[in-house]
């Protein structure tokens, strides 16, 4: 059954290539779905016209029961090195590319359905997704957008009315997810650990064209190609590195090319500041512990230059030294996107040798006296404000006495950058969240969902969409959890 979205224009470039790249197949119907979350922001951004559409009409959609014309629904493989053993063979096990829409900007989005049913990469699984981690990637990607993060998208969540079986039976659910694209670094290690280089330059080819067109006409684009996607992604992770996010699982599938962030499973914000962080249950090693995520992006981008190898220069030896010299440039670049960060949440605009000193002292003090990553930043702006603030502050740190040294260098510093205190302080809040999705938030939500309240889902989805502004409705969301509320672990 086809269904018209109207205002939805498919444009399915993906598609046109080679058949090793894509399988083509329809998403499982499912029993009786019902929509439980339409994204009308995003839906309006992609040019999709609601005015005609019932509940029934999307629920339809939005489980793959009806394709909407124009969708012509693929699964795609990658591969992937997953907490560094490399396997070559994953793909699109329980997601199902509808297509790709050209959106209002003129910006090709991938629109797919996660948890579609199975295709030929699903192994074991079911294809399926429970409501829980739904409902998850639905507010974390959405609070990312709004933390000014990259990200995929969340068009809509439905229920399927079929039960998923996991560690316990729970509802199943779909997501719809838009995506700059869904291609990863597995992608090309997919075609790359097939000795297939042709693929591997029809792959690099396409990227370049959909995602790095600028790069096209450098000398050596797949040089060029490789410094850029290593480019968005300090980016990227620096900007995590700002908000306390921990990804969780970054492993090489699950780094998209496009550098936005993707596939929200066990991930997590820090509440009180520490490095060494892992919250995922299937992180034994912290392997992607808070700190190390850097390192991590360094080495997933080391896994992508072996598969352009081939492509970068027809002698071996000269194609590694390349491209070495390019992955060794990471921290480079990750490190002024980090420190022009920090100094946005301190409130400096001027720059002095000695930031990143006064920025390091302050995470020490914040490790050692447990404070609250995202409440210190944002109260250090009452602070800015009027010095009574600093009260608020030093009481986030078990160790005040830290706080009161490291506060003092800090009002030193301020009066060699001069701004009015309350521009400060506006500014300061304009990069530090008052709001972010904490984990005993999100947990309380998706819990209250799974015994079918959703209204806690929409009221902290409501408040992480507009995280800088402290109004009333926020309260409930700002504290860190209590001992007993306290996350020690996320599922994916
Ligand atoms: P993830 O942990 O979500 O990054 O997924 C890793 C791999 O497992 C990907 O190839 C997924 O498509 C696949 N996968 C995860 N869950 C399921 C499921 N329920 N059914 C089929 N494949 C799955
Ligand atoms: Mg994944
Ligand atoms: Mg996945």
């Amino acid at each position: 059954m086809t269904n018209h979205l109207p205002g939805l224009r498919f444009d399915n470039s993906f598609h046109r290539l080679p058949a090793g790249f894509h399988v083509r197949l329809a998403p499982t119907p499912v029993a009786t779905p019902r929509l439980i979350r339409l994204n009308e922001t995003l839906a309006g951004q992609l040019g999709l016209d609601l005015t005609a559409l019932d509940e029934t009409d999307l629920a339809g959609v939005f489980s793959g029961n009806q394709l909407p014309s124009g969708a012509d629904p693929i699964a795609t493989p990658y591969a992937g090195h997953q907490f560094g053993h490399f396997v070559p063979q994953l793909g699109d096990g329980r997601a199902i590319l509808l297509g790709e829409v050209i959106d209002r900007r003129g910006q090709r989005q991938d629109v797919q359905l996660k948890g579609a049913g199975r295709t030929p990469f699903s192994r074991n699984g079911d294809g399926r997704a429970a409501l829980g981690p739904v409902l998850r990637e639905y507010l974390v990607s959405e609070a990312m957008q709004a933390l000014g993060i990259p990200t995929t998208r969340a068009l809509a969540a439905v229920t399927t009315g079929e039960p998923v079986y996991r560690e316990s039976v729970l509802p199943g659910a779909i997501l719809t997810r838009v995506a700059a694209s869904h291609l990863r670094v597995g992608t090309f290690e997919y075609f790359a650990a097939r000795g297939d280089t042709q693929a591997v330059a029809q792959l690099a080819d396409y990227v370049i064209e959909r995602h790095y067109p600028s790069v096209r006409d450098e000398a050596d684009p797949y040089l060029a190609l490789l410094a850029a996607v290593m480019d968005r992604q300090a980016v990227l992770v620096a900007s995590w590195m700002l908000v306390g996010f921990i990804h969780g699982v970054m492993n090489t599938d699950n780094m998209a090319i496009s550098g936005e962030t993707i596939d929200y499973g066990p991930c997590a914000f820090l509440d009180a500041y520490d490095p060494d962080a892992v919250f995922s249950s299937i992180d034994h090693g912290g392997r992607y512990a808070f700190a190390n995520q850097p390192l991590i992006a360094q080495w997933n981008l080391a896994r992508l230059a072996e598969t352009l190898l081939p492509l970068i220069d027809p002698d071996a030896e000269r194609s590694v030294a390349r491209a070495t010299e390019v992955i060794d440039g990471f921290r480079e670049r990750f490190q002024p996107h980090w420190l022009a960060g920090m100094r946005r949440k301190l409130g400096l605009y001027s720059v002095e040798p000695g930031d990143g000193a006064l920025i390091l002292k302050l995470l020490d003090a914040m490790r050692a006296g447990s404070a609250d990553f995202t409440l210190t930043f944002r109260r250090l702006g009452e602070a800015a404000a009027d010095a009574r603030g600093h009260e608020r502050v030093r009481a986030l740190f078990a160790d005040p006495a830290a706080y009161d040294e490291w506060a003092a260098a800090w009002q030193d510093r301020l009066t060699r950058d001069p701004v009015a205190p309350a521009v400060r302080a506006a500014r300061m809040h304009q990069v530090n969240p008052v709001v972010i999705p904490r984990n005993h938030r999100v947990e309380q939500a998706l819990d209250a969902a799974i015994d079918g309240d959703f209204r806690p889902f929409e009221a902290l989805l409501r408040a992480l969409t507009d995280p800088y502004r402290d109004d009333a409705d926020k309260a409930p969301f700002v504290e860190p959890p209590s001992p007993a509320e306290r996350v020690y672990q996320t599922f994916c």
